[in-house]
């Protein structure tokens, strides 16, 4: 009757085939010998080879051959400062607090917006070339960001991050960040998001979070904030307010209007409530924390809670490499040696993480995050002949969470387009890239004589 009926319906048509691979996926799970057709910018059929209904490529339409390569959904990075690029191994080895009052706050205050748009191109880059379609951000000059992230063809959730030290200029760029909001949510075709990006507990004032809170509501923008970072942050939240950090965002109405909590490392039982309470997304950075000593993250604890916990790199400053390979292996490695238990966080969770729990951290599920029919088409095709660490492989999100590197990525495309070929972005000329981020880096970190 199957047969009968697809025989009667139309054909499908498709501008983009992509035929033959594993497809790896959080939701759909493994499927071989799969077929993807889009049309491009959206999904419109996918499943086992086996079993497609009748279709049609249209002319000049794109079939791609994928036979032994996997098919995955692009990763969704859920926490970055894309334009700290040009702060790449400026201040190791450091702990948070002096790592950002010492170190990068100077270097931040020399920045200029064409800074940020070379800093944000080369995140970008980075990020396209390891398999990460979408990022969100929190930074300065965000629409020289969003320039960037246009330009070079992938997809971002900015936020203009604003500080509010007691002295009424966060109101300055609460006003930038709504501008940024009218200007930008939804541009691209789609492409870019705007949220408000209130910094942290410990760098703005109770009033200003309610401020920014009431803001959001009425612009209808979800917000970007970091949350307990770290005991020092939790000290100071304690000392201020006699309240953790959750505590106060609760208070204050920011997790009432959809909330993305960068860290989330010292939350305590009664957090990780309030966190599941208000569906905060919570987007966990091992790396970053790693490297800051800023401690592990209880992410089991919370996802048992019911907690959307995505992941992100943070900032190149603190993680060095824009890739979520590397962050999937940690997640999951670390929550095993945390709780002595080697079957804590599997391969397939760190890999859904990545992935689908990301987007549902940025509120942008409905169109991201799997390779759905009716997504869009941001998807990555891993090639393990490119890489001697997956060779042999065996269950498929094993191989790609614990095995594989960036320089396995063959080909990426964000809304059904094109952008990394052969392992290499080509939206921008790199060589010029490289020259302006190593010619600014250079002026931005000198040394006052
Ligand atoms: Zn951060």
């Amino acid at each position: 009757m199957d047969e009968r009926r697809a025989a009667a319906s139309p054909p499908l048509e498709a501008a983009l085939a992509i035929e033959g691979a594993t497809l790896v996926d959080p939701e759909l799970g493994v499927v071989e010998d799969a077929l993807l057709l889009a049309d491009p910018a959206r999904i419109l059929w996918v499943g086992a080879r086996s079993q497609a209904p009748a279709w049609r490529l249209r002319p000049a339409g794109e079939r791609v051959g994928a036979r032994g390569r996997f098919l995955m959904p692009g990763m969704v990075n859920a926490h970055s400062h894309a334009a700290m690029t040009l702060m790449r191994g400026y201040a190791d080895d450091l702990s948070l607090m002096p790592w950002l009052e010492t170190r990068i706050f100077p270097v931040e205050a020399r920045l200029r917006p064409e800074d940020t748009y070379w800093g944000a191109l080369l995140a970008a880059v980075e990020m396209l070339e390891a398999g990460v379609t979408a990022f969100a951000d929190m930074y300065f000059f965000m629409e020289e960001t969003a320039r960037a992230v246009v330009e070079a063809g992938g997809r971002a959730v900015l936020a203009r991050g604003m500080v509010e030290p007691g002295d009424g200029s966060g109101e300055r760029a609460l006003a930038e960040a709504e501008a940024l909001f009218r200007d930008w949510h939804g541009a691209a075709g789609g492409r870019i998001r705007v949220m408000l990006g209130p910094h942290g507990v410990y760098t703005t004032t109770r009033a200003f979070l309610g401020r920014v809170a009431e803001r959001a509501a009425a612009l209808g923008a979800r917000v970007h904030i970091h949350l307990s970072e770290n005991d020092d942050e939790n000290r100071r939240s304690q000392a201020t307010y006699g309240k953790s950090p959750a505590e106060v965002c609760a208070e204050t109405g920011l997790f009432q209007v959809g909330c993305l909590a960068a860290h989330c490392v010292k939350v305590s039982p009664r957090d990780i409530e309030l966190l599941a309470e208000h569906r905060v997304g919570v987007a966990h950075n091992p790396v970053s924390n790693l490297k800051l000593a800023s401690g592990i993250a209880p992410v089991v604890e919370m996802r048992r809670a019911g907690v959307t916990v995505g992941l992100g790199t943070d900032g190149a400053a603190s993680t060095n490499r824009l890739e979520m390979f590397e962050e999937m292996r940690l997640a999951s490695v670390l929550q095993k040696v945390r709780l002595d238990d080697a079957s804590a966080l599997p391969a397939r969770e760190a890999f859904a993480m990545a992935t689908l729990e990301s987007a549902r951290a940025l509120g942008w599920a409905d169109e991201i995050g799997s390779l759905e029919a009716g997504k869009a088409c941001d998807a990555v095709l891993v090639d393990p002949a490119r890489s001697p660490a997956l060779w042999p492989h065996f269950d498929p999100f094993s191989a790609l969470v614990y095995s594989a590197e960036p320089a396995a990525v063959e080909a990426v495309w964000v809304a059904g387009r094109k952008v990394v070929e052969d392992g290499r972005v080509r939206t921008v000329d790199v060589e010029r890239l490289r020259h302006e981020v190593t010619r600014r880096a250079a002026f931005l970190t000198r040394e006052e004589g």
